[in-house]
């Protein structure tokens, strides 16, 4: 096993979580077995108690872990589950060492930050890494920040345990260009390997990022202070999308750079050429779809939108470019629909989605743009959230109870159609909010015939019964949850929420034309709907799950291809 520890210098977001996502592709490419670690320094737990606009989208994992969007990243470019464990932080560091301490497990010795912290975080590093041949180890925060020393003393500490040939360093930093000299400073960067040097770390390369390409007398500069071969420092300029950067880098021949700093031989000879097809139509689309968000941003600056949505995005543009198209996102305050006349604003757009959410705000523009697309045939996609307003909406207008509601807004209706289920009534009672929601992967039985089942079927991604059910059935220290899988179609989507589709309204909403085309056979009998689908419309689909998590840039969500397929034919 060899580890690469790479580190960001100058500033927070130089795209480092991109860059150990491609040089993990890259190594994949060669045929070695390739993961990656994210690093976050904060005290919580997990980022399931953050808010998206802290951290950017929360991620889940297969194994329900609430992660920050990183691990996403390596998932999208690697195209491998990657696992809770795979994320570190230093709330979870310290919760098991004291832990441990408290059970009396240290038999009477000082517990220190040397060497009982530094050996859970190597520990937790080498389990993680099982099984790999390269584990990308990426140190969330800036070098400089005080939180991320213990990381960078435990990962100085695997080079000496391991040796200098299983551990190297890649220091990803910024060169800026300030406006009014209009000329690529290296000083800060400088600066950056100065205080790596402090915890003994010289990097074996560095990536430099910056508006532009690094020109010979920067790079130059930057050898001489870091005192490495100019053929280690690299140029990673600004690109257009993210997946451009693995093919950029490789043009920089970094492959072969880690390898020869290894002492390693490729194991086989990459192909990029799906990857660069895609790239390609991702540069230059034949066609724009666009598609309006319907959300509730009111206290989101512009800058955080994105990040709070990345895989949305992501889903997205990954569909798009298996269609020859593009997509251009528009968010819509769900709460500028609500007043005279807004909701016309709906027609600008040849789809909507109602993504992911929690609250109050602007729930009531939510539902008048289902209500809006679902009467005007507009290419509807509900993802969780999404899918509980849409069954409010045909609650109260097709099936006239007029003061359906969900249990989250409206504690007293007398008619939650979404609701919480016993079990997690009794965590909100004991407010355990960390780690508490049904989460990751479930498995629902599909419908045949329906629309969801064929656009499962289409992708490749139905475990018929028998063959991949039965794999799954065995995988029992895997955590995913598969419930009775007595139906003979089966699909695994990750979840995150708490309230369900209320069995007891589900007989009605079925009477009244809306189809529940998919559901979750919990042990105990209970079936948590997954999926909707409303037959006369040309799109009108939502789910309890969030399919955005598994969709890869050559593997495009079914829900997402469909969705923007219709919008085809409907715009
Ligand atoms: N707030 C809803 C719930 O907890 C939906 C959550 C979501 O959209 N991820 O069930």
């Amino acid at each position: 096993m060899r580890y690469i520890v790479i580190a960001g210098g100058v500033m927070s977001s130089v795209g480092k979580g991109v860059i150990t996502a491609s040089i993990g592709k890259i190594l994949q490419q060669y045929g070695y077995r390739t993961t990656a670690i994210k690093i976050d320094p904060y005290i919580n737990v997990d980022a399931g108690t953050l808010r998206p606009t802290e951290h950017g989208e929360v991620w889940v994992t297969n194994d329900g872990g609430e992660i920050d969007q990183d691990l996403g990243t390596y998932e999208r470019f690697l195209g491998t589950e990657i696992s809770k464990r795979n994320n570190i932080t230093t709330g979870q560091i310290y919760l098991s060492v004291i832990e441990r301490e408290r059970k009396g497990e240290y038999l009477g010795k000082t517990v220190q930050f040397i060497p009982h912290i530094v050996e859970e975080i190597k520990s937790r590093v080498k389990e993680a890494g099982k099984g790999y041949d390269f584990v990308l180890v990426e140190i969330g925060g800036t070098i400089g920040d005080y939180e991320n020393i213990p990381y960078l003393f435990a990962m100085k500490s695997l080079e000496r345990e391991l040796g200098k040939k299983s551990v190297i360093y890649v220091l990803i930093t910024y060169l800026p260009i300030p406006d009014h000299i209009r000329e690529m400073k290296t000083k800060p960067s400088q600066q950056a390997i100065k205080l790596l040097a402090e915890h003994g770390i010289f990097p074996d390369l560095i990536l430099c990022r910056g508006k532009i390409p690094l020109d010979e007398i920067r790079k130059k500069k930057i050898e001489t202070y870091a005192n490495i071969e100019a053929e280690h420092v690299i140029s990673a300029p600004d690109v257009s999308t993210i997946y451009q950067v693995p093919l950029n880098l490789e043009q920089e021949e970094l492959g072969k750079k880690i390898f020869k700093i290894f002492e390693l031989h490729p194991i086989s000879k990459p192909d990029w050429s799906e990857w660069e097809k895609l790239v390609e139509v991702i540069l230059s689309p034949s066609k724009i779809l666009r598609v309006g968000i319907i959300g509730k941003y009111v206290d989101v600056g512009d800058f955080s939108l994105p990040d709070s949505y990345t895989s949305i995005n992501q889903a997205l543009a990954h569909a798009a470019c298996h269609l020859g198209m593009g997509v251009e996102i528009q968010w819509v305050d769900a709460k500028s629909l609500e007043g005279e006349g807004g909701i016309e604003k709906i027609r600008e757009y040849d789809g909507i989605i109602v993504p992911g959410g929690f609250g109050a705000t602007g729930v009531e523009g939510k539902i008048a743009a289902i209500r809006f697309a679902r009467e005007e045939g507009i290419p509807y996609l509900g993802l969780c959230y999404g899918l509980q307003w849409a069954v409010v909406e045909f609650a109260r207008t097709i099936c006239g109870i007029k003061t359906a509601h969900s249990s989250e807004i409206d504690q007293k209706t007398e008619y939650p159609v979404i609701d919480l289920l016993p079990s997690q009534r009794e965590v909100m009672s004991e407010k355990r909010y960390g780690g508490s929601m049904r989460l990751g992967d479930y498995a629902a039985l599909l419908q045949k015939g329906s629309q969801v089942f064929q656009l499962y079927e289409k992708t490749g991604r139905l475990a018929k019964d028998g063959e991949r059910v039965n794999a799954l059935k065995e995988k029992k220290e895997s955590q995913f949850r598969l419930g009775r899988l007595d139906g003979e179609y089966v699909i695994l989507e990750r979840h995150r929420h708490r309230y369900e589709v209320s069995p007891q309204f589900v007989p009605l909403l079925e009477k009244k034309g809306l189809r529940f085309t998919g559901y979750h056979s919990r042990e105990d009998g209970c079936n948590l709907m997954e999926f909707i689908e409303l037959p006369d419309h040309p799109f009108f689909i939502a789910t309890q799950a969030h399919p955005e998590f598994k969709s890869l840039l050559e593997d495009p969500a079914p829900l997402f291809l469909g969705f923007l397929q219709a919008m085809i034919k409907t715009s």
